[in-house]
């Protein structure tokens, strides 16, 4: 393996917003002071999660100036910048699911290229679904049932049930399905996937120096991302990738590294700043 830079990074940085959250409530820090779904960033600045509040309008409730500048703020950071991140450098979600898929390789369950039985297109007809349970029953249906804000506030204000919820999310994804939840349910991933078609932090495919070992295909959760492995030198253009830099990390003849899309050429050539 060429390194975890990208691994380490990440675990680092979703342990740090989780202590933030913690602190937060038991300390009363002011750094983070709320939830995933809606927080209070240095005690001024609002931040919500858009796929909550578009829930909320759904079903009617009055949604204040925060959510709405709070909701703003996350689409401009994600969509400009840092696209699916949410889910790799964020969601604690995301640590049990990378555990389930690390587990399917170690007692080798996993063969690059099998189908999955069910699309991945199924977590943006949650999103609709949720969309329109929310509307007719007046809640925000996905909040209410959701395993992601379950295991989040079972971190920050004491486990409880949200222990069984770890071990159904991380059994589902070992037994039944291969990136289960986070590849093929989940509404709010989808959500970011949606927000984040259009960022300019993309991962690039450079066939020139590209062996065909596939090993990236092995460990990214969105395979599907990375059909131009081994064929031509292309980004990662889908909003389904979560610039995990997984690939990167086990890339070892460096075909892959993050990019900074600044602008297109008449040419359509990506000018960029390179990190392999
Ligand atoms: S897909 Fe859902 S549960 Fe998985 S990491 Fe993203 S937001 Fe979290
Ligand atoms: S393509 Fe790379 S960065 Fe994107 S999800 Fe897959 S492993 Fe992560």
């Amino acid at each position: 393996m060429k390194n975890a830079k990208y691994l380490i990074l990440r675990r680092v940085v979703q342990a740090s917003i989780l202590f933030l959250f913690f602190a937060g409530n038991y300390y009363s820090w002011i750094v983070l002071k709320g939830d995933l779904s809606q927080s209070l960033l240095f005690g001024k600045i609002p931040l919500s999660d858009p796929y909550a509040v578009l829930q909320m309008f759904t079903a009617g409730a009055a949604i204040s100036t925060d959510l709405l500048v709070g909701s703003a703020i996350i689409i401009l950071f994600y969509g400009v910048l840092g696209g699916r991140a949410f889910c790799s450098w964020v969601c604690p979600v995301n640590i049990i699911t990378d555990a389930a898929n690390w587990t399917r390789r170690k007692l080798g369950f996993d063969m690059v290229g099998k189908r999955t039985p069910i699309s991945r297109s199924v977590r943006y007809w949650v999103i609709v679904i949720s969309l329109v349970i929310s509307y007719f029953l007046g809640i925000a249906a996905f909040e209410f049932i959701s395993p992601i804000s379950m295991v989040h506030r079972g971190i920050i204000f004491g486990m409880g049930f949200g222990w069984a919820t770890i071990a159904v999310l991380y059994l589902f994804d070992l037994f039944v399905l291969k990136n289960g939840w986070c590849g093929h349910i989940c509404p709010l991933g989808a959500s970011y996937s949606i927000i984040g078609k259009f960022r300019l932090l993309k991962v690039k495919h450079d066939s020139d120096v590209c062996t065909g070992c596939m090993r990236c295909k092995v460990v990214c959760p969105e395979s599907q991302v990375l059909h131009m492995i081994d064929k031509e030198s292309l980004p990662v253009l889908s909003g389904e990738c979560t610039n995990c830099g997984r690939c990167i990390d086990v890339c070892e003849d460096n075909a892959l590294g993050f990019f900074l899309k600044i602008q297109n050429s008449k040419k359509g050539e990506i000018d960029n700043e390179e990190d392999k």
